[in-house]
């Protein structure tokens, strides 16, 4: 029966944003912070010695979104210091542009940073290859749902194909473990030029918790320019 089937449809109503750039996050959510210094930094010490990624740096004061986890244990250790607002537009197409300094009031994109070829050949379509390079699935699952019906990144042409052949990047999760490193290299090598990288998660930019683990390879991202920084 064909009825049952139309009235849950119409019971779950319109799913899908509208427009992404008039979403309101909540306050819960944590994007970039905002960091102030005080006449005693003791505090802000005190969370760069708890921070499980080293992400703060207390002289001078600095917080890398690219080792940060956003666990927040730091703003609640130094709250008059670390301040995480909602505003999720940290991708920069620089490294050190991750690198938040008191009186930073964004993440810089800077479109200049991107090469010429790439607004030309992918300006209206984009075909991506995944690779979790040693992910805990906890991004490849973002980047799962940025393809679902609510936030439908396939309406700006974006999609995820099963082939590196097909495909237009490669978009990297995960810190880059040694077993992976060779496969992630013929991946891109599969991928016809021109060709970009994206790197997407705290462990993919830095390594993140395993950034000192003997496991991981990350001669790949000095080799390869990154298009896209992405915490
Ligand atoms: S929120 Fe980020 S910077 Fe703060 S303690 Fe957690 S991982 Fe470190």
């Amino acid at each position: 029966m064909i009825f049952p089937k139309i009235k849950v449809l119409h019971s779950h109503g319109w799913q899908y944003i509208p427009n992404l750039n008039e979403v309101e996050l909540t306050e819960e959510f944590k994007g970039r912070p905002i960091l102030t210094t005080t006449a005693d930094m003791r505090d802000v010490e005190a969370a760069a010695e708890l921070c499980p990624t080293k992400a703060i740096s207390a002289q001078p004061f600095t917080l890398d979104l690219g080792r940060c986890l956003f666990c927040g244990e730091c703003a609640l250790r130094a709250p008059q210091n670390i301040q995480f607002t909602n505003d999720y537009k940290i991708g920069s197409a620089s490294r050190e542009a991750l690198v938040i300094k008191p009186g930073d009031k964004r993440v810089e994109f800077c479109p200049d940073q991107v090469r010429e070829v790439i607004y030309k050949m992918f300006g209206r379509a984009l075909k991506l290859r995944q690779v979790s390079a040693a992910g805990d699935a906890s991004v490849e699952m973002e980047l799962n749902a940025s393809g679902n019906v609510n936030f439908d990144f396939g309406r700006y042409g974006v999609e995820f194909v099963a082939s590196p052949r097909h495909a237009d990047g490669v978009v990297i999760t995960g810190p880059i473990s040694q077993n992976m490193a060779e496969a992630l290299e013929i991946c891109y090598q599969s991928i016809p030029e021109p060709k970009l990288v994206i790197v997407c998660g705290s462990e993919a930019c830095s390594g993140g918790l395993f950034s000192e683990s003997k496991a991981i390879n990350r001669e790949f991202l000095n080799k390869y320019k990154v298009e896209l920084w992405l915490p």
